[in-house]
């Protein structure tokens, strides 16, 4: 056998979506992971549902998970063309060798294979063991419609066997499709591929997965914050896993332990705060200049004014944020008052400002005395303070946290005013007036 040679054989009728996107993954970490030929085939007979569009939108989705093929529309290929619609002579031609040898008969335009009774057709799925049925139970086979179209069933054996597929890796609702195609392949005399079929995707009410679960478009998941890095090591653990307990992992790890052998067939649930869990891992990991631009465009959906502040200011606001907000469009929400002090205005009323003005005046007047602006003299000195003032130091901490964040939840408000500096800061007190300096 020459290396391995898998495909994605989506058809353009709707938009990459999670169980697709599963299946492509599967199959890319089965070539990548041994250096074998990763292609991708696009299903297009079904001339009335299939759209351009929606082939766009399957190659965005894939190059925005990284599982980028060797072989393909648009990369080409010694086996091409790639597309069904383009190889409707191929599919003519070895139908009518059939109907020549007797073993399929014309109906009007349609071609059918004939399937005779008595035999038994099994195969040993790499996932899911040996299956068998007998041919009696299956119907003749159509092959080519009255259209001059050929049927999945009929061009997927077609294709595979001329683009020299090692392993036919796709979702378990084609195990029943699979015995069909096998009658197929043996009377063309074509030599089997593997197969492997994946667990089908849950919804955590362990009903097939649909848009009543959310999301169901790969694209949607980029919009909502998750990095691709994130949706990989998700989409890889629901069926496989790593063999110890890790749950996060680097596509290049993944790539190394991944084996088809290992894949588990007992259905696999979409775990919405499981993924959520695992981006924010991500996020965490990720290299500060790249987490930065990743934010960027969410700050701009926002509409707030990144481009005010130096790459390195912001950084410093992704940075103490560790561990809040598990997409990149919660972290764009979570910190938009350090970006302008225009939310902050609108989610704090002027009564709250006034009533806290008793308390934090007399401390903020103190406060800007400091010279050392920074966390721990910040922090110190507020200490001293509320000692020596008798006032609990969280009676100043959280009305400081909303008047300068319009939020009760934030990090350290120590931490949040060094950063925004000793300018910012005063120019935010005197706005509520807790500070008589102009603005
Ligand atoms: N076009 C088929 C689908 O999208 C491909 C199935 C297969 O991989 O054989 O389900």
């Amino acid at each position: 056998m020459d290396g391995v040679r898998v495909r994605f054989a989506p058809s353009p009728t709707g938009n990459l979506h999670i169980g697709g996107a599963h299946t492509a993954l599967f199959n890319w970490l089965w070539a990548r992971h041994m250096g074998g030929k990763f292609v991708l085939r696009i299903e297009d007979s079904d001339r009335e549902r299939s759209t351009l569009e929606y082939e766009e939108s399957i190659y965005s989705g894939l190059e925005w998970l990284g599982l980028l093929w060797d072989e393909g529309p648009r990369a080409g290929g010694p086996y091409g063309p790639y597309r069904q619609s383009e190889r409707l002579e191929i599919y003519r031609e070895y139908a009518g060798k059939l109907v020549d040898r007797g073993l399929a008969y014309r109906e009007g335009e349609a071609i059918i294979f004939r399937v005779v009774p008595g035999e038994i057709v099994s195969f040993d799925d790499i996932v899911y063991g040996h299956i068998e049925v007998k041919s009696e139970t299956l119907k003749d086979i159509v092959m080519i419609k009255s259209d001059g179209m050929p049927t999945y069933n009929y061009a997927v054996v077609i294709d595979d066997y001329t683009m020299s597929i090692t392993h036919v890796i796709r979702g378990e609702d084609h195990i029943a499709n699979t015995p069909k195609q096998i009658l197929l392949y043996k009377a063309l005399g074509f030599e089997l591929p593997q197969f492997a079929h994946l667990p089908m995707i849950l919804g955590k009410d362990k009903k097939k997965l649909s848009k009543r679960h959310g999301a169901t478009n790969v694209l949607e998941y980029k919009d909502m914050g998750f990095l691709p890095e994130a949706l990989f090591n998700f989409l890889a653990l629901l069926g496989w896993s790593p063999g110890d307990d890790r749950e996060i992992f680097t596509i290049e790890e993944a790539v190394e332990l991944f084996d088809i052998k290992d894949v588990n067939k007992r259905a696999a649930v979409f775990d919405m705060d499981k993924l959520r869990h695992i981006n924010q891992e991500h996020i965490k990991r990720m290299n500060p200049d790249k987490r930065l631009e990743a934010v960027k465009p969410f700050w701009e959906d926002l509409g707030l004014p990144y481009h005010n502040h130096s790459s390195d200011y912001l950084a410093k606001v992704l940075g103490i944020m560790e561990g809040r907000g598990q997409t990149l469009k919660e972290l764009a929400e979570y910190t938009d008052y350090f970006l302008t002090f225009e939310p902050v205005k609108e989610r704090v009323d002027r009564e709250y400002a006034a009533t806290s003005k008793e308390v934090l005046g007399p401390f903020c007047e103190d406060m800007i005395k400091l010279s050392q602006w920074e966390t721990k003299a910040l922090e110190d000195f507020a200490r001293e303070w509320s000692n020596k003032k008798e006032v609990p130091l969280k009676k100043i901490a959280m009305p400081l946290r909303i008047l300068l964040t319009g939020t009760k939840v934030s990090p350290g408000i120590f931490e949040v005013i060094e950063l925004l500096g000793k300018d910012e800061t005063i120019k935010r007190l005197s706005h509520w007036g807790i500070l008589n300096v102009s603005e």
